[in-house]
């Protein structure tokens, strides 16, 4: 039996943001990570000849202040994604240039769709309140439907609608039919906007981290350890009982008993746990309506950035697939290139079933037309199915299906007892985000911390 203040269950950015907050007030923690490394859904690779990857979450964008701070804080550079150049639409066997977010290639009756279409989604995600998006004027109609009856109510452009899912795909990682419109509304209203969202520089595409993004939660699980508390690795929970005035967790390393619990798993993972007492019946529907989106990051590696050469910044949007978004991932630092893609939502049931050497063959297909021959001269192919790990099974994040918001109606702020909950599926800005994370752990360790000296 080990004690402690206040377990945290996760040890991703929510997690180790609690814990680091309250063992720098002096708490004694305990987080209990199922992985045999921190950071969850922020996932960084270094291979021998020092070269490295974001698997997992990567870009920093304007208001993500808290891991803006992070950086700082651990002494990590951040760099601006490389924009320069052209970016390329592959549409219909043609490939077109154009600079920023839009593509002002498409014909005109198109463009003038897409304006319309990002004006209504702006329009109407404003009118969802971020804390309760069930009191959204028409909450309930909203959510009976899924983003993609709006899109083919609205876009009867087929260029348009076929930019719109790739919008939806990209941001969401789900199709569109499964997604609920409200949830999709509140996402966009969360992330300051659909082109917010959408864009690199001044977007959520904006920044890169030196290292990536994972070395930071390392350096957050180290802080927590110094102010002397504990980060248990291996340690999958099972079980969490409220039992003679403490909460007991059971993990596969051992039970741990504590005053004040915080759960910063995926609503996913969440529902596996045994509770006793059982979780009230509307965050059980939550988390059962809830799942990860899917996603397949593949990476191609270069001896230099050919493309940048050619005019070209890297990033592409298409309809053939497999890689559907592309970006350029190379380290201003590296002697060496990445151009780095997205196999997303449907796609993901397919491509998963191939081995990597397939996957890596289509993928350098689909770059050279994008960025033409040399684009299949890469040096090194990896990719990383994140619907296969275990600890997260899927990401970028939860999403609601249809009707699950305004049943479910849940108050992330309101603990289940000693329960309380974190994880970037509960935060209210930056949901979905390292940024929402890292919020969620803060305001859940504020509220244990109300907790623990409303009870001494
Ligand atoms: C491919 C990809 C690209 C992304 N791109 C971006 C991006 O560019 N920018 C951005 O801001 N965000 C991005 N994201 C999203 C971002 O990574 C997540 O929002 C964030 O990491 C979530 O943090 P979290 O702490 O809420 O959850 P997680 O990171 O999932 O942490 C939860 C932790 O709980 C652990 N766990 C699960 N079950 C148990 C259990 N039973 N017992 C104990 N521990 C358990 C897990 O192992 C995990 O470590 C991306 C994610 C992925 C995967």
């Amino acid at each position: 039996m080990t004690d402690a203040e206040v377990a945290v269950v996760g040890g991703g950015f929510a997690g180790l943001a609690a814990a680091d907050r309250l063992a720098r007030s002096g708490r004694r923690v305990i987080v209990l990570e199922a992985r045999d490394r921190v950071g969850g859904r922020s996932r960084s690779d270094r291979f021998d000849d020092g070269s490295w990857i974001d698997a997992g979450g990567q870009w920093l964008g304007p208001g993500h202040e808290r891991m803006y701070a992070l950086a700082r804080r651990f002494g990590k550079t951040v760099w601006p994604m490389y924009v320069a150049g052209k970016n390329v639409l592959h549409r219909r066997g043609q490939r077109g240039l154009y600079k920023g977010t839009i593509p002002f290639v498409l014909p005109p009756a198109a463009l003038a769709n897409l304006a319309w279409a990002f004006a209504a989604l702006e329009w109407q995600s404003r009118r969802v309140p971020l804390d309760t998006p069930w009191k959204a004027a028409n909450a309930e109609a909203l959510d009976r439907q899924t983003f993609g009856d709006w899109m083919r109510r609205h876009l009867p452009n087929p260029d348009t609608h076929f930019l719109i899912e790739i919008v939806a795909e990209t941001v969401f990682a789900c199709h569109p039919d499964d997604l609920s419109l409200l949830h999709a509304l509140f996402y966009f209203r969360s992330n300051a906007g659909v082109l917010r969202l959408t864009s690199s520089a001044g977007g959520a595409q904006q920044d890169r981290v030196e290292g990536g993004t994972q070395p930071i939660a390392a350096s957050l699980a180290e802080a927590v350890i110094q102010a002397g508390s504990q980060v248990m690795l291996d340690a999958p929970v099972r079980a969490i009982r409220d039992e003679g005035g403490e909460a007991v967790i059971e993990s596969d390393a051992g039970t741990v008993r504590a005053r004040q619990v915080i759960v910063a798993t995926p609503p996913v993972l969440t529902r596996e746990m045994d509770f006793a007492p059982g979780l009230p019946e509307n965050l059980r529907s939550w988390m059962d309506g809830t799942p990860p989106g899917r996603v397949i990051k593949c990476f191609a590696f270069y001896d230099r950035p050919f493309w940048r050469e050619a005019g070209l910044s890297g990033s592409a949007v298409g309809d053939q697939g497999p890689l559907k978004t592309i970006f350029d991932g190379t380290p201003p630092t590296a002697d060496h290139a990445i151009l780095c893609g997205f196999i997303e939502a449907r796609d993901v049931d397919e491509w998963r079933e191939k081995s990597m050497e397939a996957r890596g063959e289509a993928v350098l297909a689909c770059l050279e037309r994008f960025f033409g021959p040399e684009a299949l001269n890469a040096t090194r192919y990896v990719d990383h199915c994140w619907v296969d790990e275990a600890w997260s099974r899927g990401c970028y994040a939860g999403m609601s299906k249809p009707g699950v918001v305004t049943k479910a109606r849940v108050d992330f702020t309101h603990p289940c007892g000693r329960v309380h909950w974190a994880g970037t599926e509960t935060a209210s800005r930056w949901n979905g985000y390292l940024e929402g994370a890292v919020r969620s752990g803060e305001r859940a360790a504020d509220a244990v911390m109300r907790s623990l000296s409303s009870s001494v």
